[in-house]
């Protein structure tokens, strides 16, 4: 589904000063994947969500999406960022709905699946409700509804469960795995937290810094995986800690 080939990202700052942030990156994703990212602050993992985003063109290499070139950010493509962005002059509902009516749409029908995901989320109540009356974290709940109601075939996101509370985090969790389940879409998904992914991804990759590279790439095969059990329970299962202990070791180097 994305296939990233030898990409590399340099900036360079206004005083004209490089920055290599990623280095020669190549990363195939099946279709139906759900990829979990962690490593370091700064070692180039919004980076690379960008250029698959179609945000930001690779300095070298290339980035495919279904064995197209990615020359920009397209409708299958769906970003959920780290901090919210909802437009504060539409209600919750009409943000999460705006993708749709963009489409052409109804109104009903919009409706309906807006408060799908709105409920999905835990913001059934809040539809008619403008950005500025929510929490932070009720926010970036709507901002994950907006994205899941326009069903993208591949979800990006970018630490989208940081500035959550724990349980608030743990909901979201286990209803994202559930409808990955289900709908099969392929996720790339960042995170600062080594449990966090290895409870979400079917594979986790890790990356180093100066310039961004991997350096473990793992798959999850998890038994309780094949068998479903998607709760929180299965964090203090001794496959699971294994697995996070290794990652977490591939960070610290
Ligand atoms: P991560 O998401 O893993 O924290 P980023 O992809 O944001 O890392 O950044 C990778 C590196 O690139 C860092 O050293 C960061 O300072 C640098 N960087 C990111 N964005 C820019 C930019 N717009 N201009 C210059 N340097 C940048
Ligand atoms: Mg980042």
């Amino acid at each position: 589904m994305i296939q990233i080939k030898e990409s590399e990202h340099v900036y360079f700052s206004d005083s004209g000063e490089a920055v290599h942030a990623l280095a020669p990156t190549t990363l195939d994703i099946p279709a139906g994947q759900f990829l979990c990212v962690v490593g370091p602050s700064g070692c180039g993992k919004t980076t690379l969500l960008k250029q698959i985003a179609g945000f930001l063109r690779p300095t070298r290499g290339e980035v495919l999406v279904r064995g197209k070139n990615v020359t920009g950010p397209g409708a299958e493509r769906g970003v959920v960022f780290q901090h919210p962005n909802l437009y504060p002059w539409f209600s919750v509902e009409e943000n999460v709905s705006l993708g749709l009516r963009l489409r052409g749409v109804g109104r009903s029908e919009r409706s309906r699946t807006a408060r799908e995901y709105l409920e999905m989320v835990g913001l059934g109540s809040f539809c008619d409700a403008k950005p500025y009356e929510l929490s932070g974290g009720m926010q970036q709940r709507a901002q994950i509804a907006r994205v899941l109601a326009n069903s993208p075939e591949i979800i990006l996101m970018d630490e989208p469960f940081g500035a959550l509370d724990a349980l608030t985090r743990e909901r979201l969790q286990a209803d994202l795995l559930a409808l990955q389940r289900e709908t099969h879409k392929t996720v790339f998904f960042i995170t600062h937290s080594v449990e966090e992914a290895v409870f979400l991804g079917d594979r986790v990759i890790v990356m180093g810094a100066r310039p961004g590279h991997i350096v473990l790439d793992v798959p999850i095969e998890l038994s309780m995986h094949a068998g479903h059990l998607l709760g929180p329970e299965m964090k203090s299962m001794q496959e699971f800690i294994e697995l996070r202990d290794l990652v977490a070791a591939a960070i610290t180097g």
